[in-house]
C-alpha cells in the first residue's frame, strides 16, 4: 500500500478498477505483446498478427500452437492486486472491475462484477453446434481443437479484427459513468478501447497505477509508478517521491 492511495480508497463508495496486462504479470502471465528473443525462433509472425481473426481462420493449426503456448498459462494464481480488489468489492466499496485480461484471475480471487472486454480463455465454444468447453479441453487438444460434432472449438477471446461484446462494453461504460473513483492499473492505455472508455468517467478521483506513463496521467489526481500488486497489498508499505 501507499500512504497517498489509502485515504482515497477509504472514502470511495463506487470504485471502478480498469486494468490491463500489468495486473497479471505479477501472477506470472507475461504480456504477449512483449516478445522475447526466443519468440522469433518459434514463430514467423508477430503476436498481433497471429491473434487476428484472419489468421485464426486461415492458419488454425499455427494459431492454436501459439495460443496453447502463450495464452494458456498453467497454474497462474491471483496476486495481491486481484485479492485486494475482490476484498474492496466485498466491503461494498468497489462496484466493478473492467479488464482487458483474459485469464480469469479476478474471478478466481473472488471478484463478482467483472467486465472482460477481451473475453476469457476459460470459455470456449464449438463454432458449429455451440457446445461449451473449458480451457483444459483446448490445452489437452492437439492441432486444431475439435468438438465431438467435428466443429472447431474457438476461445471466447476477442481477436484482432473482431468487435467487442456489446453487452460487456455497455456494462463497463455504465459502471465507469457511476464511479466516484476510477483506478487505472497495469495498462498503458495504448490499446482500443481503453482510452475511449475513460472519457465516461465523471467522478472525483482518477488514480493511475502503472510503471510507465499513460495518456491519463495528466487528468489523474494520483499517479503511482510502482508494481500494482505491491501498491494494493495491505501488508506491504511503499514510499516514493
Ligand atoms: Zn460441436
Amino acid at each position: 500500500m501507499v500512504a497517498q492511495l489509502e485515504p482515497i480508497l477509504a472514502r470511495s463508495r463506487r470504485i471502478v478498477f480498469f486494468g490491463g496486462a500489468g495486473v497479471s504479470t505479477e501472477s506470472g502471465i507475461p504480456d504477449f505483446r512483449s516478445v522475447d528473443g526466443l519468440y522469433h525462433q518459434k514463430y514467423d509472425y508477430p503476436p498481433e498478427h497471429i491473434l487476428s481473426h484472419t489468421f485464426w481462420a486461415g492458419n488454425p493449426k499455427e494459431f492454436y500452437r501459439f495460443y496453447r503456448d502463450k495464452m494458456l498459462i498453467e497454474g497462474a494464481k491471483p496476486n495481491a492486486a486481484h485479492l485486494r480488489l475482490a476484498a474492496l468489492e466485498q466491503e461494498g466499496k468497489l462496484s466493478a472491475v473492467v479488464t482487458q485480461n483474459i485469464d480469469g484471475l479476478h474471478q478466481m480471487a473472488g471478484s463478482r462484477t467483472v467486465y472482460e472486454l477481451h473475453g476469457s480463455v476459460h470459455r470456449n465454444y464449438c463454432t458449429h453446434c455451440g457446445k461449451f468447453y473449458d480451457s483444459t479441453a483446448i490445452r489437452n487438444s492437439v492441432g486444431v481443437p475439435r468438438c465431438s460434432c467435428g466443429g472447431i472449438i474457438k476461445p471466447d477471446v476477442v481477436l484482432y479484427e473482431e468487435s467487442l461484446d456489446q453487452q460487456t462494453l455497455s456494462g463497463a461504460i455504465r459502471a465507469i459513468r457511476r464511479a466516484d473513483t476510477l483506478i487505472v492499473g497495469g495498462t498503458s492505455l495504448a490499446v482500443y478501447p481503453a482510452a475511449g472508455l475513460l472519457q465516461y468517467f465523471q467522478g472525483e478521483e482518477l488514480v493511475v497505477i502503472n510503471m510507465q506513463t499513460t495518456p491519463a496521467d495528466r487528468n489523474a489526481s494520483l499517479c503511482i509508478p510502482l508494481p500494482i500488486g505491491q501498491v494494493l497489498d495491505p501488508n506491504v508499505t511503499l514510499e516514493w517521491e
